[in-house]
């Protein structure tokens, strides 16, 4: 079915980032696969390009056009190329950190952060998850002790994207420990400081060109002009921005599935056993079919869910929605792209092996599966 959300200045920017992943990404990837980083001279080549901080006000460098259609082109043009893990820190700067900066930052505060952040010489971070805790957030034990102008710091956490490249990391800690959702704030802690530690680059199933790592704080001193949002108030604060986040990884996903689909119709076209092509028999097609009734059926609901982002009428429930679904729909299409591929679909050299351990995560980050259900059954009264 065809899609309406577009208008030409849409299709225009997707060419040009198109044209972007070929020259600048495409040909350094496996390079960056195999090094387990994206070299972050990617962001700066993004920034020029205007392809970071579309939606940040041009007096900061950025595109002035707050429209969440050009960041799902972005993510869409990533998954289309098969460049997951060489994407995701993008769309994680540009979809899931910049919001906070652009909704919580003071006037002083953006002046700071926002040119780099849109150039790409501050590349984002953000760090929620603990080695104790992911799910059940309010149950953070790291901690940020107001001491006069400054917070003292200290605890851990793990499974951070851009880890390693990141310069600015938003930090939920505990400002006051006694308390559980209503003790926790936002602290930009940055690169350099003194008791920040980077741990390992985690070594992950999939996305190995995405930095992913554990990061350490120890009595680190963070000026209280590093206070993000209001003191006590960081849950609120990830609240209202997550139904973003978990939206830009639903965008994602639906976008694999349709880049595992159409690998596999060009493949089931080409392969041929039993002196026919592999898509011509009933269970190969009936197979291709049910995958894109499926994609497409996806792709309808999540240019609505684009929209009403748009529109500033995005509930948590129908981001949930639309993130638990969108992922378990690309993790069962990339599965059964492998099987149409047989022996090759389990080869790194073609697309769909690297989709399907790539596609493994999205049902757990940014929220799980069961997680998203939960906010989906409560929003039902329950
Ligand atoms: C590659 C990668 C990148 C990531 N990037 C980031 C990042 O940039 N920043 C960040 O902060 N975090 C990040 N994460 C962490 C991620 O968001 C968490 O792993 C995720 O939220 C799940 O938390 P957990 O791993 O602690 O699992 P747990 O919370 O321990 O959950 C384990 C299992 O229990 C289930 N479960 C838990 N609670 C309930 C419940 N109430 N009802 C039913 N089932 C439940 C879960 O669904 C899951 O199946 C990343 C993780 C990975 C692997």
């Amino acid at each position: 079915m065809q899609r309406t959300i577009f208008e030409p200045s849409h299709e225009l920017f997707r060419e040009s980032f198109r044209t972007f992943v070929e020259k600048e990404m495409k040909p350094h990837f496996e390079a960056w696969e195999q090094a387990g980083l994206t070299d972050r001279s990617l962001f700066l080549r993004a920034g020029e390009a205007g392809f970071l901080g579309t939606d940040v006000p041009e007096q900061y460098g950025g595109g002035g056009v707050k429209d969440f259609r050009y960041n799902q082109i972005i993510s869409e043009e990533i998954q289309y190329a098969g460049v997951a893990g060489g994407g995701a820190g993008i769309t994680l700067h540009n979809d899931i950190c910049l919001p906070y900066y652009l909704n919580l930052a003071t006037p002083e505060q953006l002046d700071r952060w926002l040119p780099g952040i849109v150039s790409g010489e501050l590349i984002t971070a953000i760090a929620m998850t603990e080695p104790g805790i992911g799910s059940d957030l309010a149950g953070m034990q790291t901690t940020a002790i107001r001491d006069g102008d400054r917070y003292i710091v200290n605890g851990s956490k793990t499974f951070i994207t851009n880890g390693i490249n990141s310069d600015i990391v938003i930090v939920a800690a505990k400002t006051d420990p006694t308390q559980k959702h209503k003790g926790m704030s936002l602290l930009i802690v940055e690169r350099g400081m003194k008791g920040f530690e980077r741990g390992r680059n985690l070594e992950k199933v999939g996305l190995h060109s995405q930095d992913t790592a554990e990061l350490f704080f120890n009595d680190v001193e963070v000026p209280v002009e590093n206070l993000l949002g209001e003191e006590g108030k960081g849950f609120v604060h990830l609240v209202t921005n997550l139904p973003q986040e978990r939206l830009s990884i639903a965008v994602a996903g639906v976008g694999a599935a349709q880049a595992a689909l159409n690998w596999t119709v060009e493949y089931a076209k080409e392969r041929k056993a039993f002196g026919q092509p592999i898509g011509s028999f009933q269970n190969s097609r009936f197979k291709l079919a049910e995958m894109r009734t499926e994609v497409e059926v996806a792709t309808q609901y999540i240019d609505q869910c684009v929209v009403a982002l748009n529109e500033g009428r995005l509930s948590a429930d129908d981001a949930a929605m639309a993130k638990w679904w969108t992922t378990e729909l690309q993790k069962r299409t990339v599965d059964t792209c492998v099987q149409l591929h047989g022996g090759y679909g389990y080869m790194l050299e073609y697309p769909i092996a690297r989709a399907y351990v790539d596609a493994r995560i999205t049902t757990i980050y940014g929220g799980t599966t069961e997680i998203m259900k939960e906010i989906v059954g409560r929003s039902m009264g329950f």
